[in-house]
């Protein structure tokens, strides 16, 4: 049996293409998984459980029938719905890791993450970061009216897409330094993570060993799947 990892969907009404692409999946191959990791930043936005949103709705109705099919399925935050909370869990079955998630897959230890934490040359966003990862701060959001959340979503996305186009490729990307210390740290021989939508595996020297990250893709123009059985884990596209 194969377990399934995917990340960065960024699921929206705008981009129906990519939501039907995720039908197809769950109806080919997700459902004879072992399981299914949803690795951060599925929705583009998400701001609150309470959205009565219709197409979000019909996605949730997705991960709740293959929940129901019997494939158990893992969701993780990312930087765009990281306000994904219990009621979301309970409405769909998924179970939600913290982040980072150490994890054994076929006598491997990995070590799951969304990917934004190691991006540690971002400053000013890791600032951000612990800001809105505070539960004070998310309850604070939580009690405004769903169009002030909304238009809050939408304020923050323009400002993300503007800073992303002024900062330099490399300090958008994961630090280094920071890739060894969390594989060191978590004694793990593999990291896995999105974010950065630069789907690759790369080898790691840390502590006088080789160890590997594994990035997920996104799914803005195709699909990104790393499958992962008793051979081992393959990296693969989903052509649309
Ligand atoms: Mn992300």
């Amino acid at each position: 049996m194969t377990t399934l990892f995917i990340s960065d969907l960024h699921l929206e009404a705008d981009r129906p293409e990519i939501g039907d692409q995720f039908a197809d999946f769950l109806e080919n191959e997700a459902k004879s998984a072992e399981a299914l990791y949803i690795l951060g930043d599925f929705f583009e936005a998400w701001v609150g459980d309470d959205d009565p949103d219709e197409y979000y709705a019909t996605i949730k109705q997705s991960l709740r029938d293959l929940v129901d099919h019997g494939v158990p399925v893992y969701f993780m935050h990312g930087n765009r719905d990281f306000m994904i909370g219990d009621k979301f869990a309970a409405e769909t079955g998924v179970t939600i890791l913290p982040d980072p998630c150490p994890a054994e897959f076929y006598g491997k230890q990995v070590l799951l993450s969304h990917g934004d934490a190691l991006c540690t040359d971002d400053v000013e966003y890791q600032q951000s970061r612990v800001m809105t990862r505070n539960p004070e701060w998310q309850a604070m959001i939580l009690a405004k009216p769903l169009e002030e959340r909304l238009a809050i979503a939408a304020h923050a996305r323009a400002q993300s897409a503007a800073r992303s186009a002024t900062l330099g490729e490399e300090i958008m990307d994961v630090n280094t330094d920071e890739v060894r210390r969390s594989i060191s740290e978590h004694g793990v021989d593999i990291l896995l993570h999105g974010h950065t939508h630069r789907p690759a595996i790369h080898d790691v020297e840390v502590d006088e060993r080789v160890a590997r990250r594994i990035v997920l893709g996104d799914w803005y123009e195709q699909g990104s799947v790393l499958r992962w059985d008793a051979d081992g884990p393959v990296l693969s596209k989903l052509p649309r």
